[in-house]
């Protein structure tokens, strides 16, 4: 897929309605939610069906863009909130979410994950139709088309216009409304806190501030909560259910739950799936924290080999650290990881991760490990190769810097200097989730979309903006 630019959307979403502390349990679910997006959060409360939307964001982590006092601002009852991963167009707090507008309906805000397919095409006919954009993310897409006169269908007719992967909350002023496309390519689950419905991308959300777990909301389902309690729509033609199984390789926090499954026992059966496919003999197993952990526990165990934690992680590298000026070598790498020397020398070693993208971060873990006096050393990756580009929200580089698109297994054991390397499978990737196989989107591994998109078109609209965007923004823009 001869693509430059690539959808970035990896989001969380949070919303509470009915809660004297909305904004408060928003900020704690964010917090916990901080995994799915760190480059900028926001939440939008509202006091009363006639009160104006407060709002605060900006760029940065949950805990830097919150103050007390801003929190204290965030008066009412209802509030939704989000965590953005990156930016699509330029990375300016301009694009941060929730975005909130005035319409003739009244204020309306939305908080969105995933990544519409049909984005630019939307974009290009509201702005013919008078719509002026206010950000260069096409979550605001999703309002203009809710702002739309309508015609019969009302709001969900507009929603059944934007095709691709969506887990939405959205504020009006009467209710919070919650949505997942009809595939269900993103999480979104409802619980119960104090009598007060809460929506989160994860369970893990819940936990923090004791929420009840409910259920998961169903794929095409939209949920309506007011004043008179919750119901539910679904106004999307039915399909089949395409869940991104990548969220329990990589991208879900290992404490969720997702459609009655844990991320870390999923994580665990695919680190032995894999022991089973490529074992290795081999006297210690050592997993890259964070995202080798649970894998690597479970290939540990399956073959009888000792687990140990050799690399140490720097949890506190905030994005204003300064980097040498001089080169170290490796060293954002070095920066986050350190190696327990001792503990490898004149061992052999199965290092196991759960992906390898560009395989930077591979390459340097085999070459630390070698410096350090590894014996040999046996990469194991939790899932299969990466060779696709991902349309529906997981920031993947442009396939031609998929390591794994580029280069034949033994060139990918060269470049990473190993001495053996050994992959997932998709069969046993599924297998481990104990869920059907037709449950999932596993187009990053097999090419196979589940729903179609007009690369080319998209393609020459972000261009076409981006360049807009500089002009705008005056910094280069990233395209998506
Ligand atoms: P690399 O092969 O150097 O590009 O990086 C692979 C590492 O990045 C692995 O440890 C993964 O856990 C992690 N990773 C995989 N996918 C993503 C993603 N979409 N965003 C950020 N990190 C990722």
């Amino acid at each position: 897929m001869p693509l430059k630019h690539k959808p970035t959307h990896e989001c969380g979403v949070f919303a509470v309605f009915g809660h004297p502390d909305a904004a408060l349990l928003t900020y704690y679910g964010l917090f916990a939610l901080q995994h799915r997006g760190q480059e900028s959060a926001g939440i939008v409360s509202a006091k009363g069906s006639d009160s104006t939307f407060q709002q605060h964001k900006g760029m940065g982590l949950v805990s830097q863009v919150f103050k007390m006092d801003d929190l204290d601002e965030l008066k009412g009852t209802r509030a939704i909130g989000h965590v953005r991963y990156s930016t699509t167009g330029s990375s300016t707090a301009k694009n941060a979410q929730p975005f909130v507008v005035d319409t003739n309906r009244g204020q309306l805000a939305v908080a969105h994950n995933g990544n519409l397919v049909n984005a630019a095409q939307l974009r290009v006919e509201l702005e013919a139709k008078g719509s002026i954009f206010q950000t260069t993310v096409d979550s605001e897409i999703v309002l203009h088309l809710l702002a739309q006169p309508r015609g019969d269908g009302g709001a969900l007719a507009a929603l059944r216009r934007i095709e691709g992967a969506f887990s939405i909350v959205l504020m009006s002023e009467r209710e919070i409304i919650g949505f997942r496309d009809p595939h269900g390519f993103r999480p979104l689950c409802l619980g119960k806190k104090d009598g007060a419905y809460v929506l989160a991308s994860e369970s893990c959300a819940f936990d923090l501030i004791q929420a009840q777990f409910v259920r998961d909301i169903e794929p095409g389902e939209v949920v309506i909560i007011d004043n008179g309690g919750i119901r539910s729509e679904f106004p999307f033609r039915e399909t089949r259910s395409a869940f991104c199984i990548f969220e329990y390789v990589y991208f879900a926090r290992p404490d969720s739950n997702i459609a009655g499954v844990n991320v870390s026992d999923v994580r665990v059966r695919m680190g032995r799936e894999l022991a089973r496919l490529h074992p290795a003999e081999a006297d210690l197993v050592v997993p890259v924290p964070d995202s080798g952990i649970f894998a690597a526990l479970g290939f540990s165990e399956e073959l009888g080999i000792p687990y140990y934690p050799a690399f140490v992680r720097n949890h506190y590298i905030g994005r204003t650290f300064i980097q040498p000026s001089q080169s170290i070598r490796d060293f954002n790498v070095r920066v986050k990881l350190n190696l327990i020397t001792e503990i490898v020398k004149d061992k052999r070693v199965v290092v196991v991760d759960d992906s390898i993208v560009r395989g930077t971060t591979a390459r340097s873990r085999v070459v630390t490990l070698r410096e350090a006096g590894a014996k040999e050393v046996h990469m194991r990756i939790s899932c299969p190769p990466h060779r696709f580009a991902c349309y529906y929200g997981i920031d993947f580089p442009n396939p031609d810097k998929l390591l794994a698109n580029q280069c034949t297994m033994e060139e990918i054991r060269k470049y990473l200097g190993a001495d053996s390397i050994g992959y997932l499978d998709l069969e046993g990737m599924i297998r481990a989730t104990k869920r059907p196989g037709n449950d999932f989107c596993t187009a990053c591994f097999s090419g196979d979309y589940p729903v179609g998109f007009d690369a080319e078109f998209d393609k020459l609209i972000m261009e076409k903006r981006a360049r807009r965007v500089r002009l705008l923004d005056n910094e280069e823009p990233r395209l998506i």
